[in-house]
């Protein structure tokens, strides 16, 4: 084609899906708002006219389609179209904020502002944190802003095909480590569990298509089941005399590999692969008792399993989320959850945060949202707080987690994440009844102040003035606002007993008529295996490291101190893990980057023991070495979306004879000392696999044993777990990160 024809083909795609976007936005549009979309289009056309994405497409083709996302999946209006369309061109082109602002007001500059990407020199080492920090901050100025973010996100991981692989598995773990949650956190339950989704496509792809197909080729008979369920429902439903659905929806490919993996099921054995949904259509007021009549319905002809009730109507959950969810026995004996809501509480369960603003003031629900915010603001606003740990407090504590209920002397309700202690709960009062509680009294009985909390607990808390908190309290606190004021405390403290750590050194160096410069503080901090100047200077202080110590590593050279080499006898390496694992097992065959791992110093990392045939990456660590680690491996999913730039592209070649080591975790009944024969025997004899160490305990007739097992590749391990499985007296096999 020559150029001119690609252009004009060009031309008709990006028109048509200007065309589509305008099509999804559905309340009618006034002719100053079309006219400001029309002018946003036509600018971002413009100046992403000389680029194309990964895949060859157009680039503008890429706004187009997040601000579609916006209106058609999030419910955003023309405002939010208009940043869309533009949230990438001061970021990639020489369009400049200013003259966003001239053209389209304060507003719009500000949210393109927001979408716009921090300077990457800013802070290398977590550019991710400090962008996300970033986002955040605006999420509390304007909540659109965060939500473009995310359709901006779900594009991406839709269409990230073409990139590279280390670049997409960076790109997921981004997504499982903040996207996802706080999609969940905004209600936007539908995007976080397609964000999911596409991670697992990206990080297990085998089993990710696995499910795919055995979900299609078992569709026909999930749909014949449906029928029967609903069947005798429909007359009674029939009568209520409102008009509702009642449909069955499959469960998530990654909620399902989820249960495959923590329950240990081949997918044939996984029950609940759907849910039946009944959405009523009932003005508001009528809702509720809408949605217990169909309760009653639900339940007076398949028998429920009462424990699993779920009442998110009386009180919704704090992201907005409103339904009924309850657990029945279908026929053939099958478990079924059955989801009961209106229509209102469905637009919100799918759309989240926008759908909730549509509806707000809706049955004087107390305002969930805002106090969500409040609680975020509080922990933006908290400045000893590094980007890394931030995001670390917020993501752990405040997205993911259910909640419970819990009451203050005086009756008022206090929702806090499920888990949480009475010492969260102080902290969630006040900051300063955080750091002087002493006490806590739950119903009126005294606990200690890491007791967990339990909905519909009252909860007294007592203070001394005199109190401090220390490191130990971070142990019994689990959210984000609790931790980081613990944190932020015990920093402070450590900060000024540091200051005499410094000065004695500043007093030695002095001798040397040298300064103590940011050059010399970095090299000992560092070669020391500190984590800051603070922490440096604290250990000084306490003097876990000495100056003696510091003279013996290290020597002056001008006007600075530099390391004294040291020369490593081969029989005089310290005796690790690792060097101990070598010596006894051939190494596997690697390869990063595609070349021989020979080439690079690794070791496999000990959080996730990686065997042959696991999804595996290469990360670069801080003194230049590299660490093999699983692609689920919790800190993995950390460290990529934290160090991105780190990561290294890693695989197996595979090679016959190699093999590795797994650490299994066995529990079940003890019924005396028969038990570790049948297991020891069941491994080496049965499974003819190598026990490398073996340690069992016993409590109370139950017993925890671990073992390492050597084993080839994963096909032998997953064999090994399900044969162990099958033993009597046998609960649970698990493999250990
Ligand atoms: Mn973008």
């Amino acid at each position: 084609m020559s150029a001119e024809l690609l252009r004009s083909a060009d031309d008709k795609i990006i028109h048509n899906a200007y065309r589509k976007l305008l099509r999804t936005i559905k309340n009618p549009i006034e002719a100053a708002d079309r006219r400001m979309i029309r002018e946003a289009y036509e600018l971002a056309v413009e100046a992403h006219r000389p680029q194309r994405r990964k895949s060859g497409e157009p680039y503008i083709l890429h706004p187009l389609a997040v601000a579609t996302i916006c209106t058609e999946e999030i419910g955003l209006g023309p405002t939010a179209v208009v940043a869309a369309l533009l949230h990438d061109v001061v970021e990639d082109t020489p369009i400049t904020i200013e003259q966003v602002r001239d053209r389209f007001g304060t507003r719009v500059a500000q949210m393109v502002n927001g979408l716009t990407k921090l300077d990457s020199a800013y802070n290398a080492e977590s550019a991710q944190a400090e962008n996300f920090k970033k986002v955040l901050g605006t999420l509390v100025e304007d909540v659109r802003v965060v939500l473009i973010k995310m359709a901006d996100r779900l594009h991406n991981m839709r269409t990230l095909g073409a990139m590279a692989r280390q670049k997409q598995l960076k790109i997921a773990a981004e997504t499982s480590y903040i996207y996802a949650p706080l999609a969940h956190r905004l209600g936007l339950y539908a995007m976080k569990t397609e964000f999911l989704d596409l991670c697992m496509k990206i990080t297990e792809p085998e089993s990710y298509h696995d499910i795919a197909r055995k979900l299609a080729d078992t569709k026909r008979e999930r749909n014949r089941y449906i029928n029967e369920f609903i069947k005798p429902l429909t007359p009674f439903l029939n009568d209520l005399g409102f008009p509702y659905k009642i449909y069955g929806r499959p469960k998530s490919i990654y909620s399902i590999w989820n249960k495959i993996q923590t329950k240990r099921v081949p997918f044939e054995e996984i029950y609940d692969l759907f849910a039946v949904r009944i959405v009523v259509d009932v003005p508001s007021e009528r809702e509720k008792l809408a949605c217990w009549q169909v309760y009653s319905i639900v339940t007076g002809v398949h028998t429920p399993l009462p424990e699993r009730l779920k009442d998110w109507i009386t009180v919704p959950k704090s992201n907005g989320y409103e339904s009924l969810h309850t657990t029945v026995i279908g026929p053939q004996g099958k478990f079924v959850e059955v989801q009961i809501r209106s229509n209102r509480m469905d637009e919100i369960a799918e759309r989240g945060f926008a759908a909730h603003w549509k509806y707000k003031g809706v049955n004087n629900q107390p305002d969930v949202f805002e106090q969500w915010l409040d609680s975020v603001r509080e922990i933006m606003e908290d400045p000893t707080s590094n980007a890394v740990e931030f995001l670390d407090n917020f993501k752990d504590n405040n997205l993911f987690h259910e909640e419970i209920f819990v009451y203050t002397p005086k009756g008022e309700l206090k929702i806090l994440p499920e888990g949480a202690t009475a010492l969260d709960f102080a902290f969630s009062i006040h900051t300063d009844l955080g750091y002087r509680c002493t006490a806590v009294k739950v119903n009126n009985k005294l606990v200690p102040m890491g007791h967990k909390l339990n909905n519909g607990d009252q909860v007294q808390i007592i203070i001394n003035k005199n109190q401090k908190p220390s490191e130990d309290w971070l142990k019994m606190v689990v959210t984000g606002k609790a931790r980081s004021k613990i944190r932020s405390a015990v920093k402070e403290e450590r900060r000024n007993l540091g200051e005499y750590g410094r000065e004695t050194l500043m007093r030695k160096l002095s001798k040397f008529k040298l300064e103590l410069t940011d050059e010399i503080a970095d090299r000992l901090y560092r070669h020391f295996g500190y984590g800051s100047y603070v922490d440096l200077y604290y250990a000084l202080y306490t003097e876990e490291l000495t100056v003696e110590r510091i003279f013996k590593e290290f020597m002056v050279e001008g006007n600075t101190l530099v390391e004294i080499p040291v020369r490593v006898e081969d029989n005089q390496l310290p005796p690790g893990r690792s060097v101990e694992r070598k010596k006894d097992m051939s190494k596997a065959r690697l390869s990063i980057n595609g070349e021989p791992a020979e080439r690079y110093s690794y070791t496999m990392a000990t959080c996730c023991n990686p065997v042959q045939g696991d999804n595996i990456f290469a990360y670069i660590t801080a003194n230049a070495t590299l660490k093999i680690h699983r692609t689920t491996c919790p800190n993995a999913t950390n460290l990529m979306a934290n160090y991105g730039y780190r990561i290294q592209k890693a695989e197996w070649v595979h090679t016959p004879g190699t093999t590795f080591v797994a650490d299994l975790k066995i529990t079940g009944i003890d019924d005396g000392p028969g038990v570790i024969e049948r297991l020891t025997h069941a491994i080496s004899s049965m499974l003819n696999l190598n026990i490398r160490t073996f340690s069992i305990a016993g409590d109370q007739g139950y017993f925890e044993g671990r073992v390492s097992l050597v084993v080839q590749n994963t096909d032998q391990l997953h064999i090994a777990m399900r044969r162990l499985e099958e033993l009597p007296n046998v609960s649970t096999v698990e493999r250990l990160m």
